[in-house]
């Protein structure tokens, strides 16, 4: 093993001793731990979003309640009633000449799971993978993020009083403690945060030969086609960009539209906005920026983007000396600026004019594969064809955020954005070894196969 730190070490060690004494857990050993997950959060919840809100500074109750209490408890219950069926081996055909044997997938469990959380949505990125690895029967080790401390504070509590020590623990601490941790010998690791970090965890665990999944980010574009219903499209994606600030692997990142309807775009995400957001000054229900540092950074994008000739368009006017941006559209950006780099992950929406859709789809390609991309238009035929020319983790259709709320869809990126996926019996599947069994029947035909060799076993070759 390479250096995990003697603690982790000893934590890792106990999870792995357990899980090969005990096996694989049957189907109530399961459900007992989902259900003991679901209690954590559902018993709760308001000091869950507490936690959160003092971390963050402000995020209302609403939003934590919408976008990472409902989608983990409603994430465990699909387990709970689909388990069953998930656990059971699934037949396959055996080839013509060995029949009549018998093939199957038999699921199992891989052991103990690492988990890597981000900040911006610390429970449901906690609870979505752990709930896919309990169901699939491992234990797990789990790591918070540095930058949500209550969170952290309060999870590692609760979990050390709904679970026993060696089914799930949490592991709290800054980025040495988050490197040791991705060094341990785990049967499998998942990563949620930035490509760049992302790098580092695949290389920690190719030590090891530990499989990942990497969930990262990138800038997800939004494509608004020739015809789009405009208010429709405009609501979805300014709802999808400030929901929590901005700060989602999924907002949309920049918009595509046609030339002729920029204007149109500005002055209809004003509107939504003051229709969503009343008096956002003062209104509680619009998140702020997660820390000192993510606010700087963001108004050095903006301000470097100005630098450089883009204009900024404020929606709505914002609180002074709070960690709070005002929802931003910003036009006249090319592709040497910062905000057309990086991710932004915070309310700055830049709006790139196209002439074709042609040119959209060539802008998307040029760049890394987006986590997320959203496509507006009434046309079968542009929706199809933006479908078919792209390649993304995950794709809404006139919405913005909603695919990754499908239980029976898998969550993922591509390329630059992840590899791999979880969620519903995706996620299952991830965490289980879905190993290849061959059943030999009694009465078979493979001794004609053996030596000495006779002329049966060419017709094979026919
Ligand atoms: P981050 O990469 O800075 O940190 C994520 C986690 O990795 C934290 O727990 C941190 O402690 C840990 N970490 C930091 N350095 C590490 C190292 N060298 N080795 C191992 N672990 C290390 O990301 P963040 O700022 O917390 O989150 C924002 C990023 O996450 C954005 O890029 C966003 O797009 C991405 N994200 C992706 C998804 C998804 O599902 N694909 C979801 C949420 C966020």
């Amino acid at each position: 093993m390479t250096d995990g730190g003697p603690f982790l070490r000893d934590q890792y060690t106990r999870l792995r001793d357990a899980q090969a004494r005990s096996g694989a857990p049957d189907l109530a050993t399961r459900k007992r731990r989902l259900r003991a997950l679901e209690a954590l959060i559902r018993d709760h919840r308001a000091q869950i979003a507490e936690a959160i809100a003092a971390d963050f500074g402000r995020r209302p109750v609403e939003e934590t309640d919408l976008l990472e209490v409902f989608p983990s408890l409603s994430g465990i219950r699909h387990a709970l009633s689909h388990l069953r069926r998930w656990m059971r081996p699934r037949r396959r055909w055996a080839g013509f000449w060995f029949l009549p044997a018998r093939t199957e997938l038999r699921p199992q469990p891989l052991g103990v799971v690492g988990i890597i959380v981000p900040w911006n949505y610390p429970l449901y990125l906690a609870a979505g993978p752990l709930t896919d690895a309990l169901a699939a029967g491992n234990r797990v080790m789990l790591k918070t993020s540095e930058l949500t401390p209550a969170f952290a504070t309060l999870l590692s509590e609760l979990v050390a009083r709904h679970f026993l020590p060696d089914e799930v623990v949490v592991v709290n601490g800054d980025v040495d403690v988050a490197r040791a941790f991705s060094a341990l010998p785990f049967d499998h690791l998942l990563f949620t945060g930035s490509t760049a970090v992302g790098h580092e965890v695949m290389r920690a665990a190719a030590a090891n030969l530990v499989p990942v999944t990497l969930e990262l980010g990138g800038k997800s574009p939004a494509i608004v086609g020739p015809n789009a219903r405009m208010p429709h499209a405009i609501e979805r994606i300014v709802l999808g960009k400030l929901l929590n600030a901005g700060q989602t692997c999924i907002a949309p990142d920049y918009v595509l539209l046609p030339r002729a309807r920029v204007q149109e775009f500005i002055d209809g995400a004003r509107a939504a906005v003051g229709r969503l957001y009343p008096q956002l000054a003062a209104n509680a229900q619009y998140t702020s920026i997660a820390s000192e540092r993510h606010h700087a950074r963001l108004c050095e994008l903006r301000d470097a983007a100005v630098e450089q000739g883009a204009v900024v368009h404020e929606l709505a006017e914002v609180p002074a000396n709070a960690r709070v941006i005002a929802p931003t559209l910003l036009t006249g950006v090319d592709d040497r600026m910062g905000v057309m780099q990086q991710e932004i992950f915070g309310p700055l929406l830049p709006l790139v004019p196209y002439d074709s859709i042609d040119d959209a789809i060539a802008y998307v390609n040029a760049h890394p594969h987006p986590l997320a991309l959203y496509v507006f238009d009434d046309r079968r035929a542009v929706v199809e064809r933006v479908l078919d020319a792209t390649l993304a983790g995950g794709v809404s259709v006139n919405d913005t955020i909603l695919h990754i709320a499908q239980h029976h869809l898998p969550f993922g990126g591509v390329g630059a954005s992840g590899m791999g996926a979880y969620h519903g019996e995706d996620g299952f599947r991830t965490f289980s070894r879905m190993k290849p069994v061959f059943r030999q029947a009694r009465w078979n035909l493979v001794g004609l196969l053996n030596p000495p060799y006779r002329t049966t076993f060419r017709r094979m070759l026919r």
